[in-house]
């Protein structure tokens, strides 16, 4: 049965939480959730590569249009919120991310990080959680953290211009631009809230670069969509991160066309 229900124009209705997936991780208000395909109907084991198609593209496109899921509970003997016996419905969660790795089979999987919809109720647990990420007030906390004197130190060396495209945003208070952090920060990914981690960028390019479809190569030169190839532009006050760089482009830029 595949986890996720929906379609790849319209967003995804509802998922499916039910131990199917290895590397599924459930936190009760926050789930990292596991993309479909690429596992053996009758043992549930990996032995393909997911692919951002169907279900998966479905929970992407949730992500970009802000459009909650329906999460239901099914059985699982390693989550401590699934339900004892048989289904139950737990309410609306929001896809805040989503990126691909290598999961434990050693296959590429899909991963989306769910956020409970803050009048959804916490599930009940049906016996102790195991110690998940730090808990998080909200996912419009992160948005805020974005914000610190770290961020605008950064925007303030590029007088606020996007570091791939150039353009400074005017607006009626003085320049836009928004602080962009390579590996993001918090649990799962763990990246740091420092200079070596962030880029100032315009509002477009930092969607296209959370979502992988900008990645930065070693070189520093920026690949768009896999195809447009420019400089990034680099302060000399700022030095980046290459160990950042590469887990953005491993995790996020793999969906890509090459
Ligand atoms: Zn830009």
């Amino acid at each position: 049965m595949a986890g996720i229900s929906g379609g790849e124009k319209e967003g995804a209705d509802s998922i499916v939480i039910s131990g199917g997936y290895e590397d599924d991780e459930d936190y009760g208000d926050e789930v990292i959730y596991t993309g479909h395909g690429g596992n053996d109907p009758r043992t549930g084991k990996q032995i393909a590569d997911q692919e951002l198609k169907e279900g998966n593209l479905a929970l992407a496109l949730s992500r970009n249009e802000g459009l909650p899921v329906r999460v239901v509970r099914g059985p699982d003997p390693r989550s401590p919120y699934a339900p004892a016996k048989g289904y139950r419905y737990d309410g609306l969660y929001f896809v805040e991310s989503y990126w691909q790795e290598k999961g434990r089979s050693g296959f590429n999987v899909c991963r989306f990080h769910l956020f409970r919809e803050p009048t959804t109720p916490v599930p009940p647990a049906t016996r102790e959680a195991p110690g998940g990420p730090e808990p998080r007030e909200s996912v419009e906390v992160q948005r805020i953290v974005r914000t610190t004197a770290i961020c605008r130190r950064v925007k303030e060396w590029y007088g606020y211009r996007c570091q791939v495209c150039r353009v400074v945003l005017t607006t009626a208070v003085g320049p836009y631009a928004e602080g962009a952090h390579i590996r993001p920060l918090g649990s799962p990914h763990d990246g740091p809230d420092h200079e070596s981690n962030l880029l100032c960028l315009c509002p477009n390019h930092h969607v296209l670069f959370d979502q992988g479809a900008i990645v930065v190569e070693e070189d520093l030169s920026d690949r768009v969509t896999g195809a447009q190839v420019g400089k990034l532009l680099i302060d000399p006050r700022h030095t980046l991160h290459a160990e950042h760089l590469g887990y953005h482009r491993e995790r996020f830029g793999r969906s890509q066309p090459s």
